[in-house]
């Protein structure tokens, strides 16, 4: 083997359907409600955000769905993503594990999300709409959404939370490259952006109040539709091509994880790389041990409650129940944007009760100290978010090391950092403060739960 090694797959390796974990789960996840009437949704409450095609997905049990031939054209643009040996960083560590990691950041937008946004545009063109609308944090999820709806002829509006707006003038400029318009939110464009800023005409915006006015456009206009980058089931589905990959490339590389890691936000990357490996261990095959990583700041699955609770600010999306803070819930100051949601997907909520994967919360400076020493022994700047995941990588190894065994330790690189070197200029110069969440404000978010019946 190579000091460091790429497993490329050859092209009819990109896998031809996504992996849906709701066939081989021992009991399904509980039922997303209504926001009025706390029944069940059905496809037609939905039909107004959705296209038929991908609400079909939110509640698929099949274990295949088929990839259609013309999103696994575009995903070839590159995919398969390289799983790498990090040889540099094991010998660093001075560490007997072995450390693989997929690399997302290969995709033209830079991370992950691209898995999801192209397959979302293809529905949605499918469906004759014209136009999407989606919210944007970090600004990832618009960048891809951006790139796929240039491919499929969409117009895409963005709701960029005000503070990455400020911030992260280059991100807007990447996203009106593909075409994409993007308004700073909260906005005077829509009645709950206009409420927010009748309160506090300075407000930093927050993703549950960008998501809360994109989806009040796309419910508001007949050819218009809505997009979510994380947390729904079909956007995790699609993210299982990071998974099923990987499952190939061990193969090829004769190894198998002993230990997957992944960060999360709301849950989809994690799921995309874990989903699969889980699906192997639920089959009765070989178990894997799976370590979800997220944000001391915004700490759902490790401080959150398992509780039904709306995806937005403005209460405008159905009730699901998963490990939330609260949908009033404003995380403290920190650099890993794509990590700021209040809650966790629904599946992964699932997975944690059922007590199939563990869960840890780090501070940012350690992940930062662990994401340059990261690129000063593989070369590549990892996004603040992935950051998360190398510390959690590194922390196994150092076990391995502590124990004197050898492990394999996946972690998924869900994304680089080149558009977040301000976090990087703030940790050099010593400017990363390590904030807690507010308790008072975390009881407070949690007290205005939903009550719902028989949750
Ligand atoms: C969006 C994003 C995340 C968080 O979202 P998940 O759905 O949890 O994956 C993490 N890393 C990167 C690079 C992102 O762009």
């Amino acid at each position: 083997m190579n000091d460091t090694v790429k497993y490329l797959l050859d092209e009819p390796r990109i896998p031809k359907s996504w992996y849906n974990l709701m066939a081989d789960l021992p009991s399904p996840p509980p039922p997303v409600l209504h926001p009025a009437t706390h029944e069940p949704v059905g496809p037609d409450d939905l039909a107004p955000l959705f296209p038929m095609s991908l609400i079909a997905q939110e509640v698929a049990t099949e274990r295949a769905v088929e990839i259609p031939a013309p999103v696994r054209e575009i995903y070839k643009l590159w995919r398969p993503t390289p799983l790498y040996r990090a040889r540099r960083l094991e010998k660093a560590l001075d560490t007997p594990a072995r450390i693989y990691y997929k690399y997302e950041g290969a995709s033209p937008a830079g991370s992950h999300k691209p898995n999801t946004a192209v397959a979302q545009a293809f529905y949605n063109k499918e469906a004759g709409v014209k136009r999407i609308t989606t919210e944007t944090g970090a600004g990832q999820w618009g960048s891809a959404l951006a790139f796929a709806g240039a491919l499929f002829g969409i117009e895409v509006q963005v709701f960029m939370v005000r503070v990455s707006w400020d911030q992260k003038p280059y991100r807007r400029a990447f996203m009106e490259t593909y075409g994409a318009r993007c308004v700073p939110s909260p906005s005077n464009e829509t009645a709950s952006g206009r409420a927010v800023l009748a309160k506090d005409a300075q407000h930093p915006g927050s993703l549950g109040i960008a998501i809360s006015e994109a989806v009040e456009v796309a419910a508001g206009r007949e050819d218009t539709k809505y997009a979510l980058g994380s947390v729904l089931n079909h956007v995790l589905l699609h993210q299982t091509v990071i998974g099923q990959e990987a499952l190939a490339q061990f193969e090829i590389a004769d190894d198998y994880p002993d230990v997957i890691v992944g960060c999360t936000g709301g849950g989809s990357n994690f799921s995309g790389i874990v989903f699969p490996f889980l699906g192997i261990e639920l089959r009765g095959g070989r178990k894997v041990r799976v370590v979800a990583i997220e944000p001391a700041a915004c700490p759902s699955l490790t401080r959150g409650k398992y509780a039904y609770d709306y995806g937005d600010t403005a209460h405008l999306t159905p009730l699901a129940k998963m490990y939330t803070l609260g949908s009033a819930f404003t995380p403290p100051g920190f650099h890993a944007g794509g990590l700021r949601y209040h809650g966790m997907a629904p599946l992964v909520s699932h997975l944690k009760e059922l007590a199939l994967i563990e869960a840890r919360a780090y501070h940012q400076t350690k992940c930062f100290d662990a994401g340059v020493q990261f690129a000063r022994a593989e070369g590549i700047l990892p996004a603040p978010e992935a950051n998360h995941a190398v510390l959690g990588a590194i922390e196994e190894a150092l076990k391995c090391k502590e124990e004197g065994v050898s492990r394999a330790i996946l972690f998924n690189l869900c994304g680089h950092g080149h558009f977040d070197m301000q976090a990087y200029i703030d940790y050099f110069a010593g400017r990363l403060v390590d904030q807690n969440y507010d308790e008072g404000e975390l009881a407070m978010a949690l007290a205005g739960l939903p009550s719902v019946r028989a949750a």
